[in-house]
């Protein structure tokens, strides 16, 4: 699980976020200052080991992105997944999996090409897409995912 340094806006401290808690509005260590993590947030990036454990665990429903850090459209994709995930913070747990590092989960999956995104609801897969979206339409599923709060 990947984590992000945000600097505190009070009182200039550092603060280590993990990426799966930047959803709960976390507060500084230092001075407990409550901190808004939209200019910082980033996808979480799970590995095989942590995946099953995360989705068992999420209270947001979930889309992960399994790509390959040597596949074009998956390059493409990143930057809009990276803004859509400080849009649905709170919302939905927008997820990244490096498929050429962690292949078990895309195995597992049954996952044949990179991009390919899975929405998840209660660990289970509600909607995948199947190559880099455009952005209009994974919005809406996005939309549709987040509407489907258990
Ligand atoms: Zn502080």
């Amino acid at each position: 699980m990947n984590t992000f340094i945000v600097t505190c806006p009070s009182c200039s401290g550092k603060n280590r976020i993990p990426a799966d808690r930047q959803h709960l509005s976390p507060t500084c260590g230092k001075c407990w200052a409550s901190f808004d993590l939209r200019g910082n947030a980033q996808p979480i990036e799970l590995t095989d080991h942590e995946f099953q454990k995360f989705l068992s665990q999420a209270t947001l429903p979930v889309m992960v992105d399994f790509y390959s850090p040597t596949c074009g459209p998956c390059k493409g994709l990143a930057p809009l997944i990276h803004r859509l995930n400080r849009e649905y913070l709170g919302r939905v747990h927008i997820a990244t999996l490096n498929t050429s590092l962690h292949p078990g989960s895309a195995e597992h999956y049954q996952i044949r090409g990179v991009p390919t995104l899975l929405f998840f609801l209660n660990g289970q897969v509600v909607d995948q897409v199947v190559g880099a979206p455009p952005e209009p339409q994974l919005r809406q599923k996005l939309e549709q995912l987040a509407g489907n709060r258990r």
